[in-house]
């Protein structure tokens, strides 16, 4: 939306082709997320985002985000996905499920959120294995188990454990994440040192039943029951589809071949803008500074 807004501003026409709702990811986050980025940082256009605390939930997100869209008349193609995107002489045909687009340029900015890092374990696919947490209250009473130490760990695990489920957390690294927000961490810790979370670092988990998951921890195993597991281990770019648009991405980074400058690619005319730009290193690269890349890519675009 940024980078449409910013080439619209240069006298551009441009076209936003989304294969969910405006702003997919941030409705697919946590029901209750608070953002960690202040509404001052998030907001995009020259709007204002105005929130009573200084970060913003998602809901007041949602409400800001459709508005910037309605105030801009961002012309905004739902529940569209594109298929392809072929180059030829004049530019770009764009094949979607719905149509075929010509354009001058493309902008991809499709974000990481879509596509969950999974487990290498046996029962890893298994239906009561989640990559995503919503809300807490089905929980209740029940066993979980979360996977992972960073932000996105932490915050389900106080949540879960604020409503009543009995969360053990397993984490790889020996102390809490230096990246796990410092405003949180103290709730983390005082469930834990309450008992109210069982938490076991150097562990991983080798393995999950429908009942049950195997932990090593430091090369002791042990089993807990678990309702669900929350495998809280990240998110990464859709690399196979940006292949497909004829990007080069190293094997080792996932970083996209690019100019930091442009944001053009190695195709002449494709651009890429947010997130996967940082390739493997996604926490790099957020809304409060992926949303400058529009402006970068207009000024080139309008030289
Ligand atoms: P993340 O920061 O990538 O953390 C993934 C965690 O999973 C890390 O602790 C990592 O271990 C662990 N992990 C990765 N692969 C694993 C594997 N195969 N087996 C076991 N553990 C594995 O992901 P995230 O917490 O979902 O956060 C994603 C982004 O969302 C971040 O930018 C974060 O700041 C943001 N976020 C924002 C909010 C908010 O605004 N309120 C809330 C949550 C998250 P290591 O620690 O050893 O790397």
């Amino acid at each position: 939306m940024s980078a449409a807004i910013e080439c619209e501003n240069k006298g551009l026409t441009t076209m936003i082709i989304e294969k969910g709702n405006v702003v997919n990811s941030i409705y697919n986050y946590p029901t209750h997320q608070t953002f960690f980025s202040s509404s001052l940082k998030l907001s995009i256009g020259d709007v204002p985002f105005i929130t009573a605390k200084e970060r913003p939930k998602r809901l007041d997100a949602l409400v800001y985000y459709r508005t910037v869209a309605q105030l801009k008349n961002l012309n905004i193609k739902t529940f569209e996905e594109v298929l392809d995107v072929e180059k030829n002489e004049e530019g770009f045909c764009v094949i979607t499920t719905k149509g075929e687009y010509k354009s001058t340029y493309v902008i991809v900015a499709t974000g990481y959120y879509d596509n969950p890092n999974t487990l290498d374990v046996p029962g890893a696919d298994l239906p009561h294995v989640h990559h995503y947490f919503k809300e807490a209250h089905p929980y209740y009473g029940l066993d979980v188990v979360i996977i992972g130490g960073k932000n996105s760990a932490i915050d389900a695990g106080i949540e879960l454990a604020q409503a009543g489920a009995n969360v053990t957390a397993v984490y790889r690294g020996a102390d809490y994440s230096p990246s796990v927000k410092p405003w949180v961490l103290p709730s983390f810790e005082s469930l834990v040192r309450h008992e109210v979370v069982q938490m076991h670092f150097e562990s991983e988990v080798v393995e999950i039943t429908e009942n049950e998951v195997l932990i090593d921890k430091k090369g002791e195993r042990f089993s807990v029951k678990a309702d669900a597991i929350f495998a809280m281990i990240g998110y990464h770019p859709d690399f196979d589809f940006m292949r497909k648009l004829g990007i080069e991405i190293d094997d080792a980074t996932g970083c996209p071949t690019f100019d930091e400058e442009t944001m053009e690619t190695n195709v002449p005319g494709l651009f890429i803008a947010g997130v996967i730009a940082a390739g493997n290193d996604a926490n790099s690269i957020f809304i409060e500074n992926g949303k400058f890349h529009g402006c970068q890519i207009a000024n080139t675009l309008k030289k």
